[in-house]
């Protein structure tokens, strides 16, 4: 059970005072739901205010604090004119408060005429005139709501303001209770670590204060990696199932092709995890299109022929429908019982294969995460695949779930070409096998940098391309990270494309239901449609051969590993394929470099460390929440220096200080269970 003093963390936001549950939608597209999620978000920057008592004492283009009267309204023109508040200084400088947006009732409510009002926002020029666009505050002058001079700046997401932002992290912070320290004391001291709290309230008031953040970040890390040696050590205590098969079924596999060297070291390796008596714990790691597939069904079959089932855990309802299709093409003319389980199965499909499971007539299940619900009992489960796993602690869950006295042999399978450096985090010290062999006959995706200027001739070849029959995926970011840089949203550009190719063109993306999602990316595989105008959900999405060019939006802003990802839902026909990075005006040294490399290379090994070294702080989109890795707080910079520390200090922990007796014990559990590794802490000794 979670320790009663974390118990105040876990309680929903909107049980914050004045936090009402119209903000529950904006804050969850943040990932915040929670007291403990609002105080893992932390600021990255700082607002700097200067107060003035005049306009001419500031400086145009600096953030200012001012008092303000209006004196009238203006808004002139079409409905699509701004609205603007003709205002003035305590000496008569004029300056015009400017709002965009139809509703003008609730700025004329901040600025009642005649009335004086302290404003803070950042003074502009615009033409001989001075303005202030969207103050961030309006505050009666006797008001009791203080605005400060320096503040903190959060990721927002549309519909939150950054002084809504700031409150939540007070209130959060307010609730937050000292604990006990976990961390060895000699590292503490060494490195000059504040504990838990006072360093979480550092790092929200001062985001340049890297030691309160490295401190953060380290929990994170010491969580994980003792949530993984726990994990570990207690699969392999255990006994398994010692799998060998008679090659009965494998032998019967009608393969158009002869597996690479790559493909048949991993199988062997694999086969020698599955005779032995302790679980296997192994990763298979391999670019997209280096052909997991036949590796993971090779596994599974191994586990038929031994009269076991096997399970293939997707993490889409796409995939493992797809999955389903894959193998059962695979598969047909041989007696291997095949069937798919996921959460929309209802009713009487569910019951059959349930019961199916229950009495070993299924042999291979392969599904979501519904697949290891409580209510699905396999007879004779022996090997578990898990395909594309990203999300870190799934693993861990899931092993733990396996309430059979025997746990099955584990594949995990991930297409992220995760540097060495970086597998201990997002792996813990699993066995690894790796795929870096392409087939043979793959023609690397011809990939061009195109300014955004020249859009227009990359519609024309998008149409083109089409017209012969083609396909194409079209990549636009995400727009909700900030609704002040300028994106093409996906809706847009998915409406501008159907005025000129009307409904060849499909859109899908991040906040569809999964049935419409579902919908969309199946009549773009079945060819219904010929662009797939697409958020980056379709990153760990669909093999559609036929789509052999990807246009990639504002592909600066997207980290190299992502670009990578993208890139590879193309070129896995025999068709020579294309991707089209669409670059904005002024790009940064690092997002130039990004992406002379995608054009360079089509290693995702080589790319994944050239990703390591160039991702910034927060410059890209998709890095702030370490992607892959799930870890929050903790950078990949930070993943690179400190691992090793929290490593071995998990090790200590287990090796010297011997699970949860003693005090250390206690804080260590505390914090498994602040950073929700909490299926790990059976597993501390005397736990
Ligand atoms: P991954 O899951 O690693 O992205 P897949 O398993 O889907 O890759 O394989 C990609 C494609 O390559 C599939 O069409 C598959 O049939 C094919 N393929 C796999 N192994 C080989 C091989 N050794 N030779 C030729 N083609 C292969
Ligand atoms: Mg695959």
């Amino acid at each position: 059970m979670r320790p009663d003093i974390l118990n105040p963390l876990f309680a929903e936001l909107t049980s914050l005072k004045g936090i009402g549950p119209g903000l529950a939608k904006p804050l969850g597209r943040l990932g915040l739901a929670r007291i403990v999620d609002a105080l893992f978000h932390l600021p990255t920057g700082v607002i700097e205010r200067k107060a003035v008592a005049e306009l001419d004492e500031a400086d145009v283009g600096r953030m200012i604090l001012v008092t303000l009267t209006a004196r009238d309204y203006r808004s002139v023109g079409s409905s699509r004119a701004p609205f603007r508040i003709e205002a003035f200084d305590g000496v008569g400088n004029h300056v015009s408060i400017v709002y965009f947006g139809r509703n003008t009732g609730w700025a004329r409510k901040l600025f009642p005429l005649g009335e004086a009002r302290r404003v803070a926002g950042r003074l502009d020029r615009f033409g001989d005139a001075l303005q202030i666009v969207h103050p961030d505050m309006v505050e009666p002058v006797d008001s009791e709501v203080s605005i400060a001079l320096r503040e903190p700046v959060y990721p927002l997401s549309e519909g939150l303001t950054n002084a809504r932002m700031a409150d939540i992290a007070a209130q959060a912070l307010e609730r937050a209770p000292e604990l006990d320290e976990w961390a060895d004391a000699g590292l503490v001291a060494r490195e000059e670590w504040l504990g838990w709290r006072p360093a979480l309230a550092a790092a929200h008031a001062e985001p340049d204060d890297a030691r309160a953040r490295d401190r953060l970040a380290y929990d994170e890390m010491f969580a994980g990696q003792l949530a993984w040696m726990l994990v570990r050590q207690s699969l392999k205590a255990r006994r398994g199932h010692p799998v060998t098969g008679d090659r009965r079924l494998r032998d019967m596999l009608k393969l158009p092709f002869a597996p690479t060297g790559a493909q048949r070291r991993s199988m062997d390796e694999i086969e020698g995890d599955l005779a032995q008596d302790t679980p296997m714990l192994r990763l298979l790691q391999g670019d997209v299109g280096s052909g997991k597939t036949i590796v993971a069904l090779d596994a599974l079959l191994t586990a038929v022929e031994a009269g076991k089932q096997g399970a293939l855990l997707a993490p889409t309802e796409i995939l493992a429908r797809q999955h389903f299709a894959t193998l059962q093409a695979m598969l047909v003319g041989m007696p291997v019982n095949l069937a798919v389980l996921t959460g929309r199965d209802k009713g009487k499909v569910r019951e059959a294969t349930l019961m199916g499971l229950a009495d070993g007539s299924i042999d291979i299940l392969i599904g979501t995460h519904a697949i290891f619900q409580e209510a699905v009992t396999y007879r004779d489960l022996a090997v578990t695949v898990i395909d594309e796993q990203h999300k870190f602690g799934v693993a861990q869950r899931l092993l733990l779930t396996q309430k059979a006295s025997r746990p099955p042999h584990l594949l995990v399978m991930t297409a992220t070409p995760i540097p060495r450096t970086l597998l201990l985090s997002n792996y813990g010290e699993m066995d690894v096998s790796r795929l870096d062999e392409m087939p043979p006959g793959r023609t690397p995706v011809d990939t061009r940098i195109i300014g955004s200027a020249r859009l227009d001739e990359v519609v024309d070849a998008l149409g083109r391309h089409i017209d012969a029959g083609k396909q194409a995926y079209w990549v636009c970011p995400l727009v909700e990270e900030s609704d002040a840089v300028d994106l093409g949203s996906a809706e847009e550009r998915a409406a501008s494309l159907k005025q000129r190719f009307g409904d060849r063109i499909g859109l899908v993306h991040g906040r569809m239901k999964g049935p419409d999602k579902d919908a969309v990316m199946e009549a773009f595989s079945r060819g219904e449609t010929s662009v797939l105008v697409a958020t980056t959900v379709i990153e760990v999405g669909v093999d559609v051969p036929n789509a052999s060019l990807i246009v990639i939006e504002s592909a600066d802003r997207f980290g190299l590993a992502q670009l990578h990802q993208l890139r590879g839902r193309v070129g896995r026909g025999a068709e020579k394929s294309v991707c089209l990075l669409v670059r904005g005006e002024a790009l940064s040294e690092s997002a130039k470099a990004r992406l002379t490399m995608m054009r360079e290379t089509n290693d995702g090994f080589r790319i994944a460390e050239a990703d390591l070294e160039l991702r910034g702080s927060g410059e890209v989109l998709g890095t702030r929440q370490s992607g892959e890795a799930g870890y929050r707080v903790a950078t990949p910079e930070q993943l690179q220096r400190l691992l090793p520390l929290a490593h071995d200090d998990a090790r200590l922990f287990i090796d010297r200080d011997g699970g949860i007796a003693g005090k250390r014990g206690e804080a260590a559990r505390t914090c498994l269970y602040l950073f929700e590794r909490d299926a790990a802490v059976p597993l501390l000794r005397g736990g």
